[in-house]
């Protein structure tokens, strides 16, 4: 019997170029689309890049760059590497340049939002730039660090 498949890698942040853990990644992911492919399956296959995220802020000001310049070139040098690799994407979304990404998150957010899932409320918590995430004090090692991102005590935010 075949099956719809939904088939997507992570989308990296495009605060760099790529290196050899996100080509690992597009080609683990297309191996397993192929596949799935051959299977017979109805295989829909994306992927492509995160463009709003603090840390992509934070390069483009340490480089002295405009922020849409730098996350569109990174945008496509993480193309670049897929079509390289013959990754059989049938869709490539960069998040700050796609109608359908716009369209898709504005109609998710309404949703959530009708549902009364979307509020106004103060958070203070340790924020780690490099994860994208609050972390909890049994995130932090001894010296309030990211045990990722080591070398910069967390703050709070
Ligand atoms: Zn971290």
């Amino acid at each position: 019997m075949n099956k719809k498949i939904f088939v997507s890698t992570s989308i990296p942040y495009v605060n760099a170029r790529p290196h050899i853990g996100h080509a690992l990644e597009f080609v683990q992911t297309d191996t397993y689309a192929r596949y799935r492919r051959l299977m017979g399956d109805d295989v829909f296959f994306t992927t492509g890049t995160d463009d709003n995220a603090l840390k992509n802020v934070l390069k483009a000001e340490e480089v002295n760059e405009d922020v849409q310049p730098f996350v569109r070139r990174h945008a496509a040098y993480f193309k670049e590497t897929c079509d390289r690799l013959d990754i059989s994407y049938d869709c490539f979304i960069e998040t700050s340049n796609s109608d359908i990404h716009t369209q898709g998150a504005q109609k998710l957010w309404d949703l959530a939002n009708k549902k009364g899932d979307i509020y106004k409320k103060e958070y203070e918590g340790l924020y780690c730039v490099g994860c994208e995430e609050f972390k909890t004090e049994k995130d932090v090692n001894e010296k309030g660090e990211c045990p990722e991102h080591p070398g910069k005590k967390l703050d709070l935010q």
